[in-house]
């Protein structure tokens, strides 16, 4: 597994930790080998949302860079666009 970045301008407060204003909160389990998993002093944060724990509460983070839920994706896919692309052989 690569190594963690570090978090870049994040401060230590009375609260925790903070970054451009926002308070920060760990990631969670569900995060473990996303890209943007920083570590900062012994513990890890997101360096896109200050809280993985809402992200996920609704499903599949939709900023994680691992774990692509398949499923998902395919519910994506325009009818349109994708009969087009049948059309065409593709
Ligand atoms: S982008 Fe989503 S999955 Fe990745 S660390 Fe942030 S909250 Fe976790």
């Amino acid at each position: 597994m690569s190594e963690v970045k570090a978090l870049v301008g994040a401060v230590k407060n009375e609260n925790g930790v903070e970054l451009n204003g926002f308070q920060l909160k760990p990631v969670v389990e569900q995060c473990a080998g996303c890209d943007r998993v920083r570590s900062f002093e012994d513990a890890q944060y997101c360096s896109s949302y200050p809280d993985p724990a809402r992200k996920w509460a609704g499903g599949r983070c939709n900023f994680a860079t691992h774990a692509k839920a398949e499923t998902v994706k395919a519910a994506k896919v325009n009818p349109l666009k994708a009969s087009k692309r049948a059309a065409k052989g593709r």
